[in-house]
């Protein structure tokens, strides 16, 4: 009888546990992906290159003498039909953490472990089970140097080799188009500007990995800091979609580390970030919607996602050249620096005194790399509100943060087009990705600060000092 491989976030064939399982039992194997309310629940932007992730996979799968079967509905009644319909007797999948998927696997494997179907989860989207990192007392890292302390020397298996053809089925189900999903119908904005900065696929992702360690990894403690320069990896977009595993990347900081690359363990902590972030997505759910340190509830921050100040922060023109190019360069590319997102997140939140959730809203429906614990933990961060946050009375000054980081003005000429002679053609490019609605031109003039710098941050700190929390 044939195994079903539940396909998710895991849009590869090398280092897949759950697929190498399951050849293992030298059954016919049938990879399917369901579309159920968690695609329905995407941004435009993560649903439009989950579409592209599944288009390549499902060839990949193919060159390997499989496929990728594609149905809709809820994820419990479709796989019990198929497991009725080809006679499955068991069901694999790599394990996820978010509460909503927790919740809706929990209850498929109830329902399949009740018609006696075996069904399996296994870990890879970590390097570390969240439950399995404890403090000394037994309880959950809220900060981030002990929880790194915790993990640093740990033994992290080595990534498993790529199975060489995976056992087809005498019959294939049926499978729906994946055209007719028509799952980057959302993307208001030109996907065909966006589609050049995508690194698709698992080939591309090891490609990204090779590159960051033969010519970047040495300069990255530096580099990573300047968005003007591409000195970072680049695989978050990846490892969101389970393109590449956080230990390939893991082993390779490693031998970087090992010939001494002197990036190499800063590289490795900030994978150690992403999972402490689905440490803390697993210990405290409610860090994705709502103020991790309880207190700030009272704070006065505006909830109007409609206002003038949000509206100048979304369209990239609130007057402040370090938030706007950040903020274009995420409209054109669907990514931005770490340094970038710090700064429009602390200019959101603390200038313009704007409730974070509506910019992390923003980022889930614009960021091609999205991922909900990364995101909430880095809005939360930025805020004041989140567990290891930056102080609240520390607020980044976007001017001298441009200075510094950006010293040769590489970051802000690449994506503001106003009041240059000669704007560069990313820069350009913006004006062709925005909805036509926005009415911009890059014949405009660069708006004036939408709020000031300094009174922003007077404003910032008035209500930090008046809080009753
Ligand atoms: P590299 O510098 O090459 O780092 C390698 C990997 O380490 C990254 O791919 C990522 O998986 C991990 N990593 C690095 N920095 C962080 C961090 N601060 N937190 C968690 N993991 C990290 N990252 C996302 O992947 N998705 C998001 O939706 C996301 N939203 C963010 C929102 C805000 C407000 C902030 C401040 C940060 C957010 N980040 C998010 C974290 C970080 O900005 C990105 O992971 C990073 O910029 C990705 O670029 P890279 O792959 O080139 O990173």
């Amino acid at each position: 009888a044939p195994i079903l491989l539940w396909v998710r976030r895991d849009l590869r064939l090398i280092d897949h546990p759950a697929l190498v399982a399951a050849i293992a039992t030298g059954c016919p194997v049938i990879p399917v992906f369901v579309q159920d309310a968690s695609v329905d629940r995407l941004g435009a932007a993560p649903k439009w290159r989950l579409g592209l992730g599944l288009e390549h996979h499902a060839k990949a799968l193919r060159a390997v003498g499989s496929r990728l079967v594609l149905r809709s509905g809820p994820a419990r009644e479709v796989l019990e039909a198929l497991v009725e319909e080809t006679g499955a007797e068991a069901v694999y999948w790599m394990r996820g953490y978010d509460p909503e998927g927790v919740e809706r696997d929990t209850a498929v494997k109830e329902a399949l472990v009740d018609r006696g179907i075996e069904a399996r989860s296994f870990a890879g989207h970590l390097m570390f089970e969240p439950w399995e990192v404890q403090t000394g007392a037994g309880g959950f890292y809220k900060v981030f140097t002990p929880f790194w302390k915790a993990v640093k020397e740990r033994e992290v298996p080595e990534p498993l080799a790529q199975p060489l053809n995976i056992p087809a089925p005498q019959v294939w189900p049926e499978s729906e188009a994946l055209a007719d999903w028509a799952l980057g119908a959302a993307m208001r904005r030109g996907a065909d500007v966006v589609r050049p900065f995508v690194r698709l696929g698992e080939a591309a992702a090891q490609e990204r990995l090779g590159n960051f360690m033969a010519h970047k990894v040495g300069e990255y403690v530096e580099a990573r800091n300047l968005p003007g320069v591409d000195g970072t990896s680049g695989l978050s977009e990846n490892l969101s979609l389970g393109e590449i595993t956080p230990r390939q990347c893991w082993h390779a900081g490693l031998r970087a580390r090992n010939v001494g690359k002197a990036g190499a363990e800063t590289f490795l902590k900030e994978l150690v970030w992403r999972e402490f972030a689905y440490h803390l997505m697993w210990h405290t759910p409610r860090i994705l919607t709502d103020n991790w340190k309880e207190g700030w509830d009272r704070f006065p921050w505006s909830e109007d996602e409609q206002s003038a100040e949000v509206i100048a922060w979304r369209q990239g023109r609130t007057g402040i050249p370090f938030v706007d190019a950040a903020m274009r360069e995420l409209y054109v590319t669907g990514r931005m620096h770490n340094r970038g997102r710090m700064i429009v997140a602390s200019y959101l939140t603390k200038h313009l005194m704007c409730h974070w959730r509506i910019g992390l809203k923003w980022f889930e429906d614009t960021l091609i790399d999205w991922d909900p614990a990364s995101n909430a933990m880095g809005w939360q961060w930025a805020a004041g509100c989140g567990p290891d946050a930056a102080p609240y009375f520390r607020v980044f000054n976007p001017v001298t943060q441009l200075k510094k980081f950006d010293p040769a003005h590489a970051y802000a000429d690449r994506w503001i087009a106003e009041g240059r002679l000669e704007p560069s053609r990313d820069a350009l490019s913006y004006f062709d990705a925005i909805p036509k609605q926005w009415v911009l031109s890059p014949r405009d003039p660069y708006p004036a600060p939408v709020v000031d710098v300094a009174e922003g941050r007077m404003t910032a700190l008035n209500a930090y000092a008046n809080r009753d929390f």
